[in-house]
């Protein structure tokens, strides 16, 4: 789906005075959405052909430190520069934030002008143009769940996390009396991602105090991973407007839910359902057997761009609706891959193994890359599994530790082909620094459990 805004209708707005800011982004490693925020007519006079960035935005970490040992940039580099390209068929107007639009740009190489290949956006567009050349459309769709708080994100920060309260005070799944005190957030982040051309489905309250989802229509791969990156900004923003804030964390507290981005996928072709056979029992046809069977033959090396930090898999506990076994069912939710639309021209496969801290672009382009290996490889789908699947013995599990899952991904002979030996390297770079932080840091578990006891 085009976003809501031409370059001409964004002349004739600025021409008007109704847009004077246009935010030119790319999308970093954390999948956040980095960049500069132009006066429109500067944009309109030159910046819609390119514009610059510090190569260090896709070498930092969440706290934005310099991490060394990467080969793509560094201090001995001198971390120079990269090209911002704007891909203006994404221009939205932005309608929490006044007179302001929005552009996704494309992170470019400095001299030769080629996509940066560690780029998350670049990642995905690679993916999805092999599915092209293979005859398929790729259409996914992330859901995203979230926490939201009474405090603002500025008090949150100043008081070190200590007190907070989430908006609903008990769990709100699916309660409409619930989540009556979410609503007027709620109802803007819907109403202005609407007006921002996301076709927004729905919100709903989640299993825990305070948790919500949003879901957006699919889409095509790359729309889906834009609009992902977009309404977490616009759920930050807003709420940020109402004096509140909301955390994407995969797991802000061992007692409470974790927050999950479920993974919807179909491949069409010729703009038609390609995973649909009405003759299957299921009335899934091969290729999406062949898809699936490539995503759990993978599972363990993906794992990573679906749950990319030590945090991530403190969500993977018995009983909370996140999965831990990577398997496949009908319309299950306790395994890590479930059949939706069943018998529909909606049948597809939900992967539930993601949590609301990955990176869309990473995350989709890699389930991508399993699956159509799968393909490639007409890959045998194993029985599906029914019942407690958290209980199921002798079955696939998903990695329990950071280290695991990076590991899988540091073998993954897939992964290397389909992304290229660089990019695996640099995102295990990543997953060796983030556990090398976690080593050295002493936590506030440990200072509880020690200070007064050792
Ligand atoms: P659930 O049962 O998980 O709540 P929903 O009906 O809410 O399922 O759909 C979840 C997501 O799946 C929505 O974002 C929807 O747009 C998306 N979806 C529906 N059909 C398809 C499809 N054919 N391919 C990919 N995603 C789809």
């Amino acid at each position: 789906m085009p976003a809501n805004l031409s370059f001409d209708a964004l002349k004739a707005a600025v021409a008007a005075g109704e847009i004077d800011t246009v935010v030119t982004c790319i999308v970093d490693m954390q999948g956040r959405l980095m960049g500069k925020r132009f006066h429109a007519q500067h944009f309109l006079d030159s910046a819609h052909e390119e514009t610059h960035c510090c190569n260090y935005l896709l070498a930092t970490d969440m706290e934005m430190v310099t991490v060394p040992g990467y080969k793509a940039t560094g201090w001995e580099a001198g971390y120079g520069d990269y090209v911002m390209k704007p891909d203006l068929a994404t221009l939205r107007r932005i309608p929490w934030a006044a007179g302001t639009a929005l552009v996704m740009c494309d992170v470019l190489d400095h001299h030769s002008h080629k996509p940066v290949p560690h780029a998350p956006r670049s990642i995905l567009k690679a993916q999805v143009d092999r599915a092209r050349a293979m005859g398929f459309d790729v259409m996914m769709a992330t859901e995203l769940e979230f926490f939201l708080f009474e405090e603002s994100f500025a008090g949150l920060f100043d008081s070190g996390y200590r007190q907070m309260t989430p908006m609903a005070r008990h769990n709100v799944d699916y309660s409409i009396w619930g989540t009556s005190r979410d609503e007027p957030v709620m109802r803007d982040i819907r109403c202005k991602l609407w007006d921002a051309g996301i076709p927004i489905e729905c919100s709903k309250g989640e299993a825990d105090a305070g948790q919500e989802e949003v879901n957006a229509r699919y889409s095509d791969a790359l729309d889906t991973a834009d609009m992902h990156a977009l309404i977490k900004l616009g759920c930050k923003q807003i709420a940020d407007q109402h004096g509140a804030s909301v955390t994407f964390m995969a797991k802000y507290h061992h007692s409470k839910a974790g927050s999950s981005s479920h993974v919807h996928q179909s491949l069409w072709k010729d703009g038609k359902p390609a995973f649909r056979d009405d003759a299957d029992a299921h009335g899934m046809s091969d290729l999406m057997k062949h898809y699936m069977a490539g995503q759990l033959a993978h599972a363990a090396e993906i794992t990573y761009f679906l749950a990319p930090y030590v945090n991530s898999y403190k969500r993977f506990v018995v009983g909370m609706f996140a999965p831990t076994k990577a398997v496949w069912s009908l319309d299950n939710r306790t395994a890590g891959f479930r059949v939706c639309g069943e018998g529909t021209k909606a049948v597809r496969v939900e992967c539930r193994i993601g949590g609301a801290d990955l990176n869309p672009y990473l995350a989709c382009a890699a389930l991508l890359a399993a699956g159509l290996d799968g393909i490639d490889k007409k890959m045998a789908l194993e029985p599906a599994i029914s019942g407690d699947i958290y209980q199921a013995g002798n079955v696939r599990e998903i990695p329990r530790t950071l280290g695991a899952a990076a590991a899988a991904l540091h073998g993954s002979a897939m992964l290397r082909a389909a992304f290229g030996d660089d990019v695996v390297e640099h995102y295990h770079h990543a997953a060796q620094w983030e556990l090398s932080e976690q080593n050295r840091v002493v936590t506030d578990w440990e200072l509880a459990r020690s200070f007064d006891r050792a």
